[in-house]
């Protein structure tokens, strides 16, 4: 960033609406004049929208609420290591709207469209607001699949956002996975709580309770962004006995230092929000900017071992490019010794030898 040089203007309090053009990014003083020529660069590939809760978080542009969704002329620049669909899910989608990849659950996407635009997304090339919802024709015949598939067992719901649904939407949706008796488990994966808190209220909570195992899993990459508006969301949501899980991507400048880390691992615990995973960031085109290595995501989290309760800890995961799934890449606490016994390392850094572990 060149702000030292040439800052931003004071930005002027509180947005009365989502920013979702170049021009409502410079009159929010969120961008300099002169990046508005690569920014409308970036506006012709990929949506931008900072709903208010979330414009208000930004104290700079760069902070690390401002780099998650303000667009950035380096958008347009991507590198061969990067893939339009870095984790396959385009090859392994039988109708519109499903993705099946593992053998007892599938994503069900009822829309393309989210509360705020990620820059990091994996899948950017498909959300936006011109993404839109799949029509009822669309949705029955996803619906009709899972209907025919019954080695499924749990519906993961994702898109778009699927808490951008209407309430009545979102009941009708549930009807129709309770009609199924081998699905027992939903889930949704959603930005909405802390993107657009008053968005899940009462009658979006409501819609969402059912016979199944119904699990909510926000997705929150700073401690900022658990304001007390997305807590009393989030609350909306396990009052009515629906356990509420977290995953965040380890993102460069947002949160891949050991503070911001443990900060947003213990702001999830006092939300009452199990983390479940973190996610290394998946190559989407133009996303280099976020990259953090594996090697440093192992020893942010290897700091933290030991330290930050057990209940924090997620699971650290992969989405192997190419499509070949999820895998834990946690860092490692067992090696084998010369002698051929396991030994393991102590959260202190001391090794021990497992006299009863061969290797
Ligand atoms: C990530 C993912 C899931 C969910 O995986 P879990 O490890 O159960 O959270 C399901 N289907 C696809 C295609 C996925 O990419
Ligand atoms: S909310 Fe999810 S799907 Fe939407 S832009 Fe962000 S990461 Fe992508």
């Amino acid at each position: 960033m060149t702000s030292a040089v040439n800052p931003p203007p004071p930005r002027p309090a509180t947005a009365s609406r989502t920013l979702r053009s170049v021009t409502d990014l410079l009159a929010a003083g969120l961008v300099t004049p002169a990046q508005v020529p690569a920014l409308e660069d970036v506006a012709r590939h990929y949506a931008t929208a900072i709903p208010p809760a979330f414009a208000d978080l930004i104290e700079t542009p760069d902070d690390p609420i401002g780099r998650q969704v303000i667009p950035d002329g380096a958008e347009i620049h991507t590198d061969t290591t990067e893939d339009p669909d870095p984790i396959g899910d385009d090859a392994l989608s039988p109708v519109p709207g499903i993705v099946h990849r593992y053998a007892d659950r599938a994503l069900l996407k009822p829309l393309l469209v989210c509360p705020l635009y990620c820059r990091f997304c994996f899948r950017r090339e498909h959300v936006g607001p011109g993404g839109s919802v799949l029509d009822d024709a669309a949705l029955e015949h996803a619906l009709d699949w899972l209907r025919t598939h019954t080695g499924i067992h749990e519906v993961v719901m994702t898109g778009g956002d699927p808490l951008m649904l209407s309430a009545r939407r979102m009941r009708a949706i549930m009807q129709a996975l309770e009609g199924m008796d081998h699905i027992h488990t939903i889930r949704i994966h959603s930005r909405v709580p802390v993107a657009d808190p008053g968005r899940l209220d009462d009658e979006m909570a409501d819609a969402l309770e059912t016979t199944r195992s119904m699990w909510l899993v926000v997705h929150v990459n700073h401690a900022r962004e658990l304001t007390p508006q997305a807590r009393a969301a989030i609350r909306r949501v396990q009052a009515r006995a629906i356990p509420v899980l977290g995953q965040s991507v380890l993102l460069r400048g947002v949160n891949d230092t050991p503070q911001a880390l443990e900060a947003l691992l213990r702001a999830q615990v006092a939300a009452r929000i199990r983390p479940y995973y973190l996610h290394q960031l998946d190559p989407a085109p133009g996303t280099a900017r976020f990259h953090v290595p594996i090697r440093e995501g192992q020893r942010l989290l290897a700091s933290l071992r030991g330290r930050v309760t057990g209940i924090a800890w997620p699971t650290y995961v992969l989405d192997i490019p190419g499509g070949h799934g999820k895998v834990p890449i946690a860092p490692g606490y067992l090696h084998e010794g010369p002698d051929g016994t396991l030994h393991a390392t102590a959260p202190d850094g001391t090794i021990h030898r497992l006299a009863r572990e061969r290797g």
